[in-house]
């Protein structure tokens, strides 16, 4: 049975890395001949892309799965299939094999080059086709052409991760860490910058190890140092960098190569020295701060953020102090805050001492608060001055507006034509909320 659609429609959850792997399937359909639309009837295939890093992530996937059934009874040529981290995991196959006949593909995190093959297979054969690898195989650099969009573009720089902080699912659904080669890196980068692109992300779940796997090794400030040499770009970010690994080689180049931009992703996880033991971060809070201090002391105007995670099993009212002390100490721009969620399969799952609900929300709302008072603290300081805005484009709530970032990656909105996307602008910064600067740019 087939359908006349010609539509496939991509439904994207959790990290940038997900967001790029979604790209690479999205080129696979362009490929065979789909269309992406965002029109769910004129879908033939739907393609859910999933995330299993916290149980809420994998509750509306499952939710959203569910809605999918109407297209299919609709019309038994759509193809639904589920693929990535959620899909990586032996029950969540079987809860979709079970409770959710109609998906017809389910594969996971390790074959996703090999989407048009399994396609076809379904197609072919109208069975459902079911295939995760259990390993990670090799790097496939035989993916579809890249199409630049926009001025900004994520690159990946390695897969997997090799922590095992003790709640984190990741390295079990990402498998062990493996660098791409840097001349894959740099031809990638450079094919962008011809289309246009200016910034650039490099992702990895830790990059400051990268490299350290290859044949021939390759510092991550290295691969930096070439990529701030790429004609055209005129912005270089990266993420993750784990605290346990920023080596004063990185600091070095953070502060001496011009289009690295001063910001850092630190995710810190926890204020209590108990806590990020038990997390297995390699850390303590003293190291952190020490490590702020270096980053600060060698980056002008550096921004950091952070993830932070309340709740840890057995994390007392004492530890919970411990990282609100924290976070005034180390004065981040901007903390992505999460409740601890049990993951199946790793080793904070079985601890005893799990915490009620009751407990995390109101520590998370506690963590929130103080967060936010924070962040506007360090953007008032800003009023008055001048920053440079690489503008990306119109603003989505004011069309009058233009909206683009700094540097440090804060978001600022003015007023303007629009001949400046895409050129970086000086503004002058007038107002300023817990997210967003507004200003005016600067004349000439
Ligand atoms: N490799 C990156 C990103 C990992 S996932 C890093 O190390 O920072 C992104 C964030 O999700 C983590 O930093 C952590 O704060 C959060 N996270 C991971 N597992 C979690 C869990 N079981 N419960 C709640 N938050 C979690
Ligand atoms: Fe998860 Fe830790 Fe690896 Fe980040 S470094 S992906 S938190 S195991």
């Amino acid at each position: 049975m087939s359908t006349d659609k010609k539509g496939f429609f991509t439904l994207t959850y959790g990290c940038q890395m997900n967001e790029r792997d979604s790209e690479t399937l999205a080129g696979f359909l362009q490929d065979m001949g789909y269309v992406a639309t965002e029109d769910a009837e004129e879908a033939a295939i739907f393609l859910v892309n999933s995330c299993c890093v916290r149980e809420s992530a994998e509750r509306k996937i499952l939710g959203k799965i569910g809605e999918l059934r109407k297209y299919k009874m609709a019309d038994p040529g759509v193809i639904i299939a589920v693929g990535g981290c959620m899909a990586q995991q032996p029950h969540m196959v079987e809860k979709l094999r079970n409770s959710y006949p109609y998906v017809d593909l389910i594969f996971g995190t390790h074959n996703l080059h090999r989407l048009p093959q399994m396609l076809t297979e379904c197609l072919q054969s109208g069975e459902r086709v079911i295939d995760v690898w259990t390993t990670e195989g090799e790097i496939h650099e035989d993916l579809p052409a890249r199409q630049a969009n926009g001025l900004k573009a994520h690159v990946t720089i390695m897969y997997g991760c090799n922590n095992f902080c003790s709640y984190c699912i990741v390295p079990y659904v990402r498998g062990r860490e493996r660098s791409r080669l840097p001349g894959d890196v740099i031809a990638e980068i450079t094919a962008l910058a011809v289309q246009g692109v200016q910034e650039v992300t490099l992702l990895g779940q830790n990059v400051n190890s990268y490299g350290k796997d290859l044949e021939n090794p390759l510092s991550f400030a290295d691969l930096l140092r070439q990529v701030g040499q790429v004609e055209g770009i005129k912005r270089v970010r990266f993420m993750t960098s784990h605290p346990k690994d920023v080596e004063p080689e990185l600091i070095a180049a953070m502060a001496e190569v011009p289009a690295l931009c001063p910001h850092i992703h630190l995710p810190v996880q926890a204020g209590s020295d108990r806590i990020l033991r038990a997390m297995n971060r390699y850390y303590t809070r003293q190291d952190y701060l020490l490590l702020l201090g270096r980053l600060r002391a060698a980056v002008p105007h550096l921004a950091v953020t952070t993830d932070i995670i309340v709740g840890f099993p057995g994390e007392t009212d004492e530890d919970f102090a411990d990282t609100l002390d924290l976070v005034r100490k180390a004065q981040f721009d901007h903390a992505f805050t999460f409740l601890y969620s049990k993951r199946s399969g790793t080793p904070a799952a079985e601890l005893p001492e799990q915490i009620d609900g009751e407990t995390k929300r109101n520590r998370f709302q506690q963590l929130l608060a103080l967060q936010n008072e924070i962040s506007l603290a360090i953007n008032q300081r800003l009023l008055g001055q001048v920053v440079d805005v690489l503008v990306e484009g119109r603003s989505k709530n004011d069309a009058t507006r233009l909206t683009g970032r700094t540097g440090s990656n804060k978001i600022v909105v003015f007023p303007g034509d629009d001949q400046l996307i895409g050129q970086t602008v000086a503004v002058k910064i007038n107002e300023v909320r817990t997210w967003t600067l507004l200003g005016e740019q600067l004349a000439k």
